[in-house]
């Protein structure tokens, strides 16, 4: 969905800084866009269109990267020129410049969210932080559950497909060297951690593709 955010305050004030924005309260209720979510939003301005994700935090508010908020702040001026030639200045700017979110793709890991955080920093920034970094991670401690798959599940599930993802019908994309098989993925169709049950009815083979897109289509 698109909105064009406001540029000038309702006594005519030009917005002072061009680096946060906000999405409207009711794209965010309608869309279900939360505080803490990375979605991915493209800004487009005449000759200029962007995309990039960005987490969105209290109050609908998002972060352009430097780089890109002093080129909109460009534009912006830019057109206004343009507008009170017109003389017809707000409304002449109230459409130059509209975000788009795309909400096909909805980031809630913490952890993707700060590599699009470091894809939107500058590479200079990345470079000194990537210099700095310890070279061997550290680690955490979690106990947690884990499903005991039962293999036979596994193995007839595989057996059935043939060799052949059960969405796309497409030919698996590479044979194992370990086994001599084709490499096909067994998914849970409700998954076990909902209290799917890990039967062959319940599974399927996919290709790496479609099995991504089952869990992040
Ligand atoms: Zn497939
Ligand atoms: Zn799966």
């Amino acid at each position: 969905m698109k909105w064009e955010p406001k540029l000038y305050t309702s006594d005519g004030e030009r917005r002072k800084q061009f680096s946060t924005w906000s999405i409207p309260k009711t794209i965010r209720e309608e869309h279900g866009i939360s505080d803490g979510l990375t979605v991915k939003i493209t800004f487009i301005l005449s000759d200029l269109e962007v995309t990039g994700r960005y987490k969105v935090t209290s109050g609908g508010e998002f972060r352009l990267p430097k780089a890109y908020s002093s080129e909109v702040e460009k534009a912006v001026l830019s057109n206004e020129k343009k507008a009170v030639l017109s003389n017809e200045k707000k409304a002449v700017l109230s459409n130059n410049i509209v975000f788009k979110i795309d909400l096909s793709e909805k980031i809630e890991s913490d952890f993707m969210s700060q590599v699009y955080d470091s894809m939107n920093s500058n590479q200079k920034s990345r470079k000194a932080r990537l210099k700095k970094a310890p070279k061997k991670p550290t680690t955490t401690t979690r106990s947690y559950v884990s499903f005991n798959r039962n293999p036979d599940v596994v193995a007839e599930v595989l057996l059935k497909a043939k060799g052949f993802c059960e969405i796309c019908k497409k030919e698996a994309p590479f044979i194992k060297k370990s086994n001599n098989t084709p490499y096909l993925e067994v998914h849970h169709k409700q998954r076990l951690s909902d209290g799917g049950d890990d039967t062959v009815e319940n599974a399927i083979a996919l290709c790496p593709n479609c099995h991504r897109k089952q869990h992040y289509g």
